[in-house]
């Protein structure tokens, strides 16, 4: 196989082009290559060759503009596949996205939080394995696997830099580790940035937006894109919304600051005031052990949906608390949109939208300037796995290395 800095030069092209392919849906050569500022004869050979290898197919012609109708070109989703992976404190979120980012197939289940990683990882390698069977996808056409998941984490090196959901996950090469149990490579990625990305890569946002996600599962996290470019920071730690502080003299939280806005607005919080609320927690069905944030949290969520006065004022106290992160994320990156993602929305989603969006119309400093908005997910509870699979998209189509001709 041809290697060195001309290789790395094709496979790029190739990725730019199948990426545009990709974006456009449907395309002819000549809009791809007014497109990609590449020379017609360069697409000419790019196409063949992704076409050659099954990645591009031709499906009809467009409209003539005087001469020959175009031939349009549009991606082969089946031609490659990649695997999404949310691993949460409660949950583990499995999915397989064809290559325009599909969903394919999924599977979900507990326990995981319960295990060492050492148990633990083999568990997520065999619920991936057997879905990738379930659906007939071959190995040889998986370009790798997203594993997404809360901070900090160390997202070169693969490692997780916090103890939860025990000490034992510190500083643990959980993607080196998954990548040699799959035998596929493997994407360490912060599962708010990750829901972000694929919110963008699925077209559910405007190109040039500047927009924010909220990300709440059992913990909040949040990130920020602009014209398609998620703001990494130094170490891809970055808009850390739940972790700011709004009380000086706060609790401690499990980050090391003091008073964050996720002891308040977070599914932990909401469950330890409905334990503190007469006989809510007890009519619910809470567990009194609290191990599943997200269970408890989503039957507080439904009480608060039917009308049940007491989860309804619990839920819109997380709401008032979590519109505090979201005016910041706006003030702070003069956001136009911000999304809202994760399992934690999947219930009560429609009161937290309504309320955020009222308090960040109210109160973000560039409002006078343009609208701010605020919308749920279009990938829902999975946004976080499918941008994990996005992930992996992206970055195969970005160096795209096929065999080359000899
Ligand atoms: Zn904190």
């Amino acid at each position: 196989m041809a290697s060195g800095p001309v290789a790395a030069s094709r496979s790029k092209t190739r990725g730019v082009v199948l990426n545009l392919i990709r974006a456009a849906h449907t395309v002819s050569r000549v809009e791809l290559a007014a497109n990609s500022g590449l020379t017609p004869p360069t697409i000419t050979q790019v196409v063949r060759e992704l076409m050659e290898h099954g990645l591009v197919v031709e499906v009809g012609r467009g409209t003539s503009t005087g001469g020959k109708p175009p031939t349009l070109l549009q991606l082969n989703a089946q031609a490659r596949y990649s695997v999404g992976i949310l691993f949460e404190r409660n949950i583990c979120v499995v999915i397989v996205a064809d290559l325009a980012g599909h969903l394919v197939a999924r599977t979900s289940f507990h326990g995981t939080e319960l295990l060492p990683p050492d148990q633990a990882l083999p568990l997520v390698a065999s619920r991936v394995e057997a879905l990738l069977e379930a659906v007939g996808v071959e190995r040889d056409k998986v370009l790798g696997a997203g594993l997404v998941s809360y901070g900090p984490q160390d997202r070169q090196a693969g490692v997780l830099l916090t103890h939860q959901p025990t000490a034992e996950w510190l500083g643990y090469p959980i993607a080196p580790k998954l990548s040699e149990l799959l035998d596929l490579p493997v994407l360490l990625d912060n599962d708010a940035a990750a829901a972000a990305i694929g919110e963008y890569w699925l077209g559910a946002v405007e190109q040039n937006s500047t927009y924010g996600c909220i990300y709440m599962a059992s913990g909040i996290g949040g990130a920020v894109v602009s014209e398609g470019q998620t703001y990494r920071g130094s170490s891809s730690n970055s808009v850390e919304i739940g972790h700011i502080s709004i009380d000086l003299a706060g609790a401690e939280c499990g980050c090391g600051n003091r008073g964050c806005l996720e002891n308040y607005a977070g599914p932990g919080a909401v469950i330890r005031q409905a334990f503190a609320t007469g006989d809510l927690a007890r009519r619910l069905g809470l567990d009194p052990l609290g191990n599943d944030y997200l269970a408890d949290f989503a039957l507080i969520a439904a009480a608060a949906v039917a009308g049940d006065p007491a989860a309804h004022e619990l839920i819109e106290h997380s709401a008032r608390h979590l519109a505090i992160g979201a005016v910041t994320m706006a003030t702070l990156f003069d956001l136009d949109l911000i999304v809202l993602a994760g399992p934690s929305f999947a219930t009560a989603g429609p009161i937290y939208q309504t309320l955020i969006e009222h308090e960040v119309q109210q109160r973000t400093f560039a409002r006078r300037a343009h609208p701010v908005r605020v919308v749920q997910s279009v990938s829902g509870s999975d946004a976080a796995a499918i941008g994990g699979a996005v992930l992996v998209l992206k970055s195969g189509l970005a160096t795209l290395d096929l065999p080359q001709p000899d």
